[in-house]
């Protein structure tokens, strides 16, 4: 048996690598360059343009680009109408920003389990967790595999609630073939650099209503309209009038990181491809392995994954997880964990939540690490991952 590095072994590999990192080409600097020298540095013509991009992409009637997805998410709870006392359901497994945009609007997270395979929000939780106060859900798309869309549509619409999908994770995914963006009442994306597409930082929002477009356009520009059909005091002296009819943020995404993100879009089905070969690669050589556990794909989806998880059955292994974690982190195999529970933070423990809420969610999140995801990964680099998680499984087999 080949002797661990953490153990004075010798590491699988030299360079460490990372659970996910960006791909930035020439083209994507150029374009970045040219809007630099350009009029527009913001509220410029490449906001417009990565908008009908991501509506011609998702197939939505409608995006709104923002700064980021965190105030995608904000963005979609003030148009869903959370205000205080409202609940929105979401999972505790995703990161606290799925959660946090219902308490931005004085709401109230309420955390629905999970699927015990998919790690999904588990639409049966939703149903159980639904009160006279409930509002919206926010179901994220964990690690890229979209939600069980039929079940929680059915649910919303039994209860009237607003439907908001987080999709960091899974812009170029599909449900029944159809593009992940089209599919929920909103869909909330973020272009963070781990993410499948980058803007160094942004995010946007899609919808197929009107209405939710009309207040998803005042939420991210301060409430302020030009548009005189919305406005109350028109008709205005002149041109330069505007009115502010509702409380919005600053929340507008630069022309320099909207330029970028065109650019990326571009080149997704390239990037998701070798998402998928990587992802291939891995399920073959993990599902001979009765150790590890492999994320379960439903069937009507079609997914880009933008981590990779793998579940340690601890039951067959002499180590804990943070053993197993630091093993590969020795074999210069940076894992990562996605996601500690929400609820389990302080500040959520503070006002009240407790652990134990979610089991599911918890069992699962004591077992999982991601492991390295991204396109600019070698087939060298995705044999030396698969060459740490054997040899850190073989020497702790039971
Ligand atoms: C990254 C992420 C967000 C937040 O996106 P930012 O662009 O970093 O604000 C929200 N939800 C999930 C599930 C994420 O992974």
């Amino acid at each position: 048996m080949e002797k661990l590095a953490i153990k004075g072994g010798y590491p699988v590999r030299s360079g460490k690598i990372y659970y996910g990192r960006q791909c930035i080409e020439e083209d994507d600097i150029k374009a970045v360059e040219e809007t630099l020298r350009s009029d527009f540095i913001t509220c410029g013509p490449k906001v417009d343009e990565m908008e009908r991009a991501l509506c011609e992409y998702t197939g939505a009637k409608y995006a709104v680009a923002v700064c980021n997805g965190t105030a995608a998410l904000h963005c979609a709870c003030i148009a869903a109408g959370i205000g205080p006392g409202d609940e929105v359901i979401t999972t505790p497994l995703t990161f606290a920003a799925s959660a946090n945009c219902a308490l931005y609007c004085g709401g109230k997270p309420v955390f629905a389990d999970i699927d015990p395979e998919t790690y999904n929000i588990d639409p049966e939780s939703i149903r159980a967790h639904i009160t006279e106060r409930t509002k919206a859900v926010v179901a994220v798309d964990f690690t890229g595999q979209p939600v069980q869309h039929e079940a929680i549509r059915a649910i919303c619409d039994e209860y009237h609630l607003i439907f908001i999908e987080d999709a960091a994770h899974s812009i170029a995914s599909k449900y029944n073939g159809q593009r992940v963006g089209s599919l929920a009442d909103m869909t909330c994306f973020s272009f963070h650099p781990v993410k499948t597409i980058t803007g160094g930082e942004g995010g946007a929002i899609t919808t197929n209503d009107e209405a939710l477009y009309k207040k998803l356009v005042l939420a991210h520009t301060h409430g302020i309209t030009h548009d005189e059909a919305q406005m109350e005091d028109a008709p205005h002296e002149g041109i330069w009038c505007y009115e502010q009819i509702a409380l919005g943020y600053n929340y507008r995404i630069t022309d320099f990181q909207a330029a970028l993100i065109v650019s990326q879009l571009g080149k997704i089905e390239r990037f998701a491809q070798r998402r998928k070969e990587i992802v291939a690669r891995y399920n073959e050589a993990f599902s001979q392995m009765p150790e590890i556990i492999i994320q379960k794909e439903i069937p009507q989806a079609d997914t880009c994954r933008h981590l990779y998880i793998i579940q340690l059955d601890l039951d067959k292994l002499t180590c804990t997880r943070r053993e197993f974690f630091d093993a590969m982190s020795a074999e210069n195999i940076q894992p990562q964990i996605h996601y500690v529970p929400v609820y389990w933070f302080p500040y959520y423990r503070h006002m009240g939540y407790e652990k134990g809420l979610c089991p599911v969610a918890e069992h699962i999140y004591s077992r999982i690490m991601s492991i390295p995801l991204y396109p600019l990964l070698t087939d060298k680099d995705v044999e030396d991952v698969i060459h740490a998680v054997k040899k850190v499984v073989a020497n702790y087999r039971k």
